[in-house]
């Protein structure tokens, strides 16, 4: 059994990367293990390699942004150009984001309270506060395995996975991986994004949509239901040889099958000139769910190329283009969360930082609940910046486990806004923290103290209110 490590990390993704580095940089030695050939998980494998508009992007996103901008075209500042709430500007799709060079970073972090306003109406003020980033994906995977291996303290174990789990009492003794090595440490972190070790040490776990009479959410369904967050198969086009239509394969109709009509799409700039286009969605998240990855990938393959097929008909620009890559991994917005010491609701949501009133709030957020698929789209529901407690990121009744990914302790609502990759590398940055203050104090990770957590967060630059009020 390997012993070496004071904290492992299963996982990584943003969530996963954040708490890597945050760990290591407070002296901890880390073993970071990714299932996958490279770092990055679903902004990465999966292609989602924009950062939405968003006031929690601060401390190590905001570091990582700084490395991406040492290489040429690796990253940007991208503004709404065009949308299919405003036919004035001409018809489209979906909606279009474009690079802006004269944008900054700061107004990437500028949107919160526009999540209730009505796209048609508030074009301008749209234009003004919503500012993504979006990246270079290989860029984005190399530079995040540099970052951590300069602090001389991250071991990183690729294309390796995380099989199953010794846990009892609490507490996670050790964790078995697929290559039959056994590792062991102090503390570990999930941020596998699906929860899976968390699970794996039977914690509770949620999935599908919780009725109203669970957390008392007024958007919440009166009963359960299976419904699961859209599932989206990414794809990049490039510049066509000739303009041109690109031809069915066999066997893929012209007409949209799954549904009525193909859904639009977020097609985003890359620096490169190169386009980043997300179908909203691919697939329903229960399909995905009881299809499976592989069955789901490959029905989604299909579906890009027809809805691509569709969307250079009915937009003749888009034939300057072809599909030049498609993403390895399908993009999961929601599979299962951990029930943790706390679960954030709509009510945290619709409270935000002011009405709160936690006192463990490691990270903040701003992103509108946003659902795609079977649920509808989205609801808004955010107008202000609102905290996540640390406590969700506390499995309920673990003593040395964290979860830090998309899977965290939020209810189906709260995680439809709170998903966002930079909020994801936060809730890594207090996890790593949290980490590396129970040890100091030789403590568990409940019993960190809140003050001296929130405390270290804003030492290490990342804004605990919103950064741009
Ligand atoms: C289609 C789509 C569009 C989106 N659009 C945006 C957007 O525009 N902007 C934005 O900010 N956010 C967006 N999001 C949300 C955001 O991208 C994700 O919620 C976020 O990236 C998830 O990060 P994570 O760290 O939780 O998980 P991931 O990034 O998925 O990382 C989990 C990692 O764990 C690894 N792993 C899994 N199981 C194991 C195991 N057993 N052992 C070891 N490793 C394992 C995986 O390979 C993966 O690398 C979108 C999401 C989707 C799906």
């Amino acid at each position: 059994m390997t012993d070496a490590h004071d904290v492992v990390v299963a996982g990584i993704g943003s969530g996963g990367f954040g708490a890597a580095l945050a760990a290591a940089r407070l002296g901890l030695r880390v073993l970071a293990i990714e299932s996958g050939p490279e770092l990055g998980g679903t902004s990465v494998r999966a292609g989602v390699s924009v950062w939405e508009p968003g006031c929690g992007g601060t401390g190590i996103p905001l570091d990582l942004y700084n490395r991406l901008m040492t290489v040429p075209n690796a990253a940007g500042i991208y503004t709404i150009a065009r949308h299919c709430c405003w036919p004035e500007d001409g018809f489209y799709p979906g909606g279009e984001c474009r690079i802006d060079p004269a944008l900054s970073y700061r107004d990437s972090l500028v949107r919160a309270a526009d999540g209730a306003l009505d796209w048609k109406a508030h074009k301008e003020r749209i234009r003004r506060v919503c500012h993504g980033v979006p990246f270079e994906p290989a860029v984005m995977a190399r530079t995040m395995a540099d970052m951590l291996r300069e602090t001389g303290r991250v071991t990183l174990r690729t294309n390796t996975r995380v099989a199953a789990a010794d846990a009892a009492d609490g507490r996670l003794r050790s964790l078995r991986l697929d290559s039959g090595e056994t590792v062991a440490a102090s503390f570990f972190i999930d941020a596998t994004g699906d929860g899976a070790l968390c699970a794996a040490c039977g914690a509770g776990m949620m999935v599908g949509q919780e009725p109203r009479s669970r957390f008392g959410e007024p958007a919440a369904p009166e009963e359960p239901t299976a419904l699961v967050n859209g599932t989206t198969l990414i794809f990049r086009v490039v510049p066509a040889p000739s303009p041109a239509i690109e031809p069915l394969p066999d066997g893929v109709p012209a007409a949209c099958w799954w549904r009525p009509a193909f859904p639009v799409a977020s097609v985003v700039e890359y620096p490169n000139g190169d386009f980043n286009v997300n179908m909203l969605p691919t697939m329903e998240g229960q399909d995905y769910l009881r299809l499976g990855p592989e069955a789901a990938y490959a029905e989604c393959r299909r579906r890009i190329r027809a809805a691509w097929h569709w969307y250079q008909t009915v937009l003749p620009e888009f034939r300057h283009f072809r599909i030049g890559w498609t993403a390895p991994a399908l993009g999961v917005r929601e599979s299962r969360r951990v029930l943790g010491e706390y679960v954030l609701t709509q009510h945290d949501l619709a409270a935000g930082l002011a009405g709160q009133n936690h006192p463990d709030i490691v990270a903040i957020a701003d992103h509108p609940m946003d659902t795609h698929g079977a649920q509808g789209k989205g609801c808004g529901g955010v107008t202000a910046a609102y905290g996540i407690p640390y406590r969700c990121l506390i499995p309920k009744g673990m003593r040395n486990l964290l979860v830090a990914c998309r899977s965290a302790s939020f209810s189906s609502l709260a995680a439809s806004s709170c998903r966002l990759s930079r909020t994801m590398m936060q809730l890594g940055q207090a996890a790593g923290t949290a980490a590396a203050i129970a040890r100091k104090l030789g403590r568990d990770l409940p019993g960190v103290p809140p003050d001296q957590l929130r405390a270290e967060l804003r030492r290490q630059r990342v804004a605990l209110e919103h950064p741009m009020r």
